[in-house]
């Protein structure tokens, strides 16, 4: 029987998701011989969370709530194969004597840990995945960037520095891509050294030096890992002291810049709030519910101001004065209020909750009051204020704050908006606006970092190491006749610094055509792939369809090539996000639906009854399972 070859281009938690799935439909019903060849220059699984960076670089999802595995949440995506989430798989390595975390602390599901810790539990489930697969199913790595892809007759020929390959199925999962280098422009005279790429973090800021003044352009994650790595990563240290206006105190190092952070709102992402929702509990929607959004989008193309902002308005406002009773009255009553009908909420929040304390969405958008834009000293000590309100806030809960209740349900209602958004669901100009406009907004309040990043961020201005008083609108400007650029606040221009350095803190989200890899540029050039477009509007990415099929030039979709993930980010949204157990993970869905048509292809080709001895020895009686595969990945992979 012909072996069915298939070729995974990228293996970071997308390609991982797309193997995982694959083996355990292989292993519950294997479709003949088939070989995935796995193509990736850097070893399979971690994709951008590189095992051997720094432990000071956290990821900004809770241990419990990251995982690469369906459960039983999952719909239509095919068989579930038990596997570990990443806390679960941290208390298994506690277990067996190899934790990685400092001596003594046991891991939480609640706990932020180092992405390097996650790149290796990502390394660690390929191994186990690969361990899992049943023998008809062979998974071979090649160490290779794919540069081009052709047809060939029916199949792909996917061509690496070292060889051509042809693949009958087709998977693009290349995830976060650099941006192919600007053209040749006249040399620059001005003297400040700018940093377009801040990854690898550590080599990309090795020329920033002691004494130097660094802009960080960007106040969200990247940004996060620009400061730590020229702080911590200096040799700085935050003790605790209660004194502190967050509970933290910044010890120099003596190695580190002077640092002057900006952006387009002045402000930073929010401190996530402590998970009091365990692994899989959501906010579930009473108002932008998925059937409404369905009917909505039956009859028109949606606006989404008009048509899905009031509806996430009053979810958002649901959950934060559900919050503001479980904090302001006794356990019976808010439990009362919780249960009443929309006039009786309203009639109890009338009568007690301050006008100050009512749920305002222009408030958590634009916080910044008017008086605060005084001045440079009214805008710090504002920022200062609104900075250690945030910690304390957080530290409140993601139930039992009222703003971080209202902010959770934006994360938690993804899926709902993503219903909205996706597959040409908005107008054109409703599409501009919620990229534009919405979604900075909306990654402010949902999906900032651990609040110790902000509690440091305070520490680091006390202790005169970092500004960021510059407010909103700042720009930095490259002097005409040559020198340092200035970094200079938009409201009160005296307010201005030279700088020795500008770091770029922003993961590029380049369209395909400027992708520094030839592959991606070449299939657009034969037109294998278009790019997506919303009338005139190109939000980014390729275009696939509801089966993530490319799409090709005349508008065809191809019947053995898929792409998922950020490649295709523009006609999908918010493609970045980690799997989360329990809450049936949009990512896990997507590549379960993707194999379960390929897999459907495969099986149709296949004779229908197969002449017993032809195949490998009952493959269940082979199988490996998966305790053994665990232990197995344990001894073999990357403890
Ligand atoms: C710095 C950073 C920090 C992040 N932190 C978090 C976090 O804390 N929590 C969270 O939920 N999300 C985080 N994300 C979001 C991130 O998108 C997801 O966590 C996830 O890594 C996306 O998986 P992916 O497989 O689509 O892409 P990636 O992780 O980027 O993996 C893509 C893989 O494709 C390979 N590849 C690319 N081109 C080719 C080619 N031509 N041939 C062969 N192989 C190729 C790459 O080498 C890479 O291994 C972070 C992203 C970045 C950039």
């Amino acid at each position: 029987m012909k072996k069915t070859r298939i070729g995974i281009v990228g293996v970071g938690p997308r390609g991982l998701t797309l193997i995982e799935r694959l083996v355990a439909n292989e292993r519950a019903r294997p479709s003949g011989p088939m070989e995935i060849v796995v193509f990736d220059p850097n070893a399979p699984g971690p994709g951008c969370h590189d095992p051997a960076q720094s432990d000071i670089h956290l990821v900004n999802t809770v241990a419990g709530q990251l995982t690469l595995f369906a459960d039983a949440s999952v719909v239509d995506a095919g068989p579930v194969m038990a596997g570990p989430s990443f806390h679960q798989w941290l208390a298994q390595q506690d277990a067996l004597g190899a934790g990685a975390l400092p001596a003594g602390e046991r891991p939480s599901a609640d706990g932020y840990y180092p992405r390097g810790l996650f790149g290796r539990y990502l390394q660690w489930v390929f191994r186990y995945v690969c361990a899992l697969a049943p023998p008809s199913l062979e998974i071979v790595v090649r160490r290779s960037a794919v540069l081009r892809a052709d047809r060939d007759d029916d199949a792909w020929v996917l061509q690496t520095a070292e060889a051509k390959i042809r693949v009958d199925y087709l998977f693009l999962t290349t995830g976060h891509t650099k941006p192919a280098p600007r053209r040749e422009q006249a040399p620059s005279p001005c003297a400040t050294l700018v940093v377009d790429d801040p990854y690898p973090v550590r080599a990309s800021l090795a020329a920033i030096r002691p004494g130097m003044t660094v802009a960080v352009e960007g106040m969200g994650l990247t940004s996060f890992d620009v400061v730590a790595e020229l702080t911590v990563g200096r040799g700085g240290r935050f003790v605790a002291d209660a004194a502190a206006p967050a509970g933290l105190r910044y010890l120099r190092s003596g190695h580190e810049p002077r640092l002057a952070v900006f952006s387009r709102s002045g402000l930073p992402l929010g401190a996530r709030a402590v998970n009091q929702k365990g692994v899989s509990s959501q906010y579930r929607a009473r108002f932008l519910q998925l059937h409404r959004v369905r009917e909505m989008r039956a009859a028109r193309r949606l606006d989404f101001a008009a048509d899905v902002m009031p509806l996430l308005l009053a979810d958002m406002e649901h959950a934060w004065y559900d919050a503001w009773f479980r904090q302001h009255a006794d356990a019976e009553a808010a439990a009362m209020f919780a249960g009443f009908d929309a006039p009786r909420r309203a009639a109890w929040i009338r009568g007690a909750v301050p006008d100050a304390e009512r749920f305002s969405w222009q408030r958590l958008a634009a916080p910044v009051p008017h008086p605060a834009l005084d001045g440079r000293d009214a805008f710090g000590g504002w920022l200062r204020a609104h900075l250690a309100d945030d910690v304390a806030e957080a530290r409140h809960g993601n139930l039992g704050s009222p703003v971080k209740a209202a902010c959770d349900v934006l994360r938690d209602l993804r899926d709902n908006l993503r219903a909205a958004i996706e597959f040409g669901g908005l107008t054109e100009g409703s599409h501009r606006w919620v990229l534009a406009e919405f979604m900075p907004v909306m990654n402010r309040l949902a999906v900032g970092p651990p609040a110790s990043r902000i509690a440091e961020m305070l520490a680091l201005m006390d202790a005169g190491v970092l500004e960021a008083d510059f407010g909103p609108g700042a720009r930095c400007r490259a002097p005409d006749g040559g020198g340092f650029m200035r970094l200079c606040a938009a409201a009160w221009p005296d307010h201005g610094v030279k700088l020795h350095a500008l770091v770029k803190a922003r993961i590029s989200m380049h369209g395909p055509q400027d992708d520094a890899s030839p592959l991606l540029r070449g299939l657009l050039a034969d037109g294998y792939v278009r790019p997506y477009r919303n009338g005139e509007f190109h939000p980014g990415g390729i275009e696939v369809d509801r089966q993530h099929r490319w799409v090709g030039r005349g508008g065809q979709a191809a019947h053995n090539a898929w792409a998922l993930g950020i490649p295709t980010e523009g006609v999908k949204w918010c493609t970045f996000v980690v799997p989360r157990p329990g809450v049936n993970s949009t990512a896990i869905v997507d590549a379960g639906r993707a194999v379960t048509a390929m897999l459907a292809m495969i099986r149709g080709d296949a004779p229908a009854s197969e002449p017993s001895g032809t195949r490998d020895a009952p493959a269940a009686q082979r199988l490996l399972t998966e305790a053994e595969a665990s232990r197995f990945a344990s001894l073999h992979g990357a403890l």
